[in-house]
């Protein structure tokens, strides 16, 4: 069978590779791939040389970003034949950690877990995979290929939980959200402060385009400006773009008691100065929070699943910019300007 194949820190190394069909070991459920969506840490993986290469393995199977149908599950599995699933990328360490023993494999203590088709584990991007039951997560019929937006969305729905959270350590009414960026990344946490109600604002570089019309039709205020010129503070800051000019901005505009996530990581190289007493004495005298977060539980996964089976549908189909075949799967790693989410098709269904 073929899957998407690549040496982590090796630019020419993405090719179409030839590999054995799944074996039972990595799991009883057989599934047949559909789809897989790229992202930023894809490309990081092939141009920085994050990623590593399972052991024994002289190269990595990309894709994290899964949809998949069953072909063949167990009786007790919950699952059954034509079942759309998408694979949980994270698993829990051997030790394990107090976390990953509670199923919390998100905040990983000791680092020893993997991710598939990121650190240490096959991804996806093949054209069968095997899962065990726990880790496939079942997506609405009705989503079809959207599903593949279900691991991005989990980060997401992770990150709000965590929000929320936090929050509820005193007295919590949020109004504002701010989200930094309009990638597939800040496009859903925009939606997701959209169901919760919030009044949301979306700041990207980036002036006209598929990604301001998005945030409008969510109800949401697209801006190109810097968070200290908005006429707004924000209670909830979710940063998806890892950038410190932004993060200084951002950090300056928060409204007292806001929560702010960061869920972004840059590989670009955009020092700034940083005056961290003055960070400090903003956070102590005004009760703010920063936190970081990476990825999810499978109780994310369910959140976001949840999420968008709510979402209009016509809307997600919108930040699929891009479909690339199989056989031209390298294709998907040069994004454009335009590209929100580009996605490779494994398969042939519509
Ligand atoms: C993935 C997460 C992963 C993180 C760090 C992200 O692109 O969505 O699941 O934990 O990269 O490897």
């Amino acid at each position: 069978m073929r899957a998407l194949g690549v040496v982590p820190g090796k630019a020419d190394s993405a090719s179409i590779v030839e590999l054995p069909e799944p074996s039972t070991v990595e799991g009883s459920v057989l599934v047949r791939g559909r789809r897989i969506g790229i992202c930023g840490t894809d490309a990081e993986i092939l141009y920085d040389g994050y990623g590593t290469i399972p052991e024994g393995a002289d190269l990595l199977v990309l894709g994290h970003e899964s949809l998949g149908e069953v072909i063949e599950a167990p009786a007790d599995s919950g699952l059954v034949a034509g079942d759309l699933v998408v694979g949980i990328v994270r698993r829990p360490d051997p030790v394990p950690c107090i976390c990953c023993a509670r199923g919390e494999w998100d905040m990983c203590r000791n680092g020893r877990f993997v991710e598939h088709g990121i650190l240490g584990a096959p991804g996806y991007g093949s054209e069968r995979w095997r899962i065990a039951p726990e880790y496939a997560v079942k997506v609405d019929t009705e989503l079809g290929e959207l599903g593949v937006l279900l691991e991005p969305a989990s980060v997401l729905a992770k990150a709000w939980e965590q929000v929320e959270r936090i929050g509820a350590r005193a007295c919590f009414e949020p109004e504002v959200a701010v989200i930094t960026g309009a990638g597939p990344v800040g496009l859903l946490a925009a939606l997701l402060a959209r169901q919760r109600g919030l009044e949301t604002w979306v700041l990207d570089i980036v002036a006209q385009g598929a990604k301001p019309e998005l945030v409008a039709d969510l109800g949401a205020t697209y801006s190109n400006v810097p968070a200290s010129q908005l006429p707004v503070r924000p209670d909830i800051v979710i940063e998806c773009t890892g950038l410190g000019p932004v993060l200084t901005e951002v950090i300056a505009s928060a409204a007292p008691n806001a929560v702010i996530a960061l869920a972004g990581v840059s590989h670009h190289e955009h020092p700034v100065a940083t005056d961290l007493a003055k960070i400090n004495r903003q956070l102590v005298l005004t009760n703010q929070v920063i936190f970081g977060t990476v990825n999810a539980a499978r109780r994310h996964y369910e959140q976001a699943a949840r999420a968008l089976a709510m979402a209009d549908s016509s809307w997600l189909h919108r930040m699929i910019t891009r479909q690339v075949p199989l056989a031209d799967w390298p294709a998907a790693l040069n994004k454009s300007a335009e590209d929100i989410k580009v996605i490779v098709k494994l398969d042939d269904t519509p």
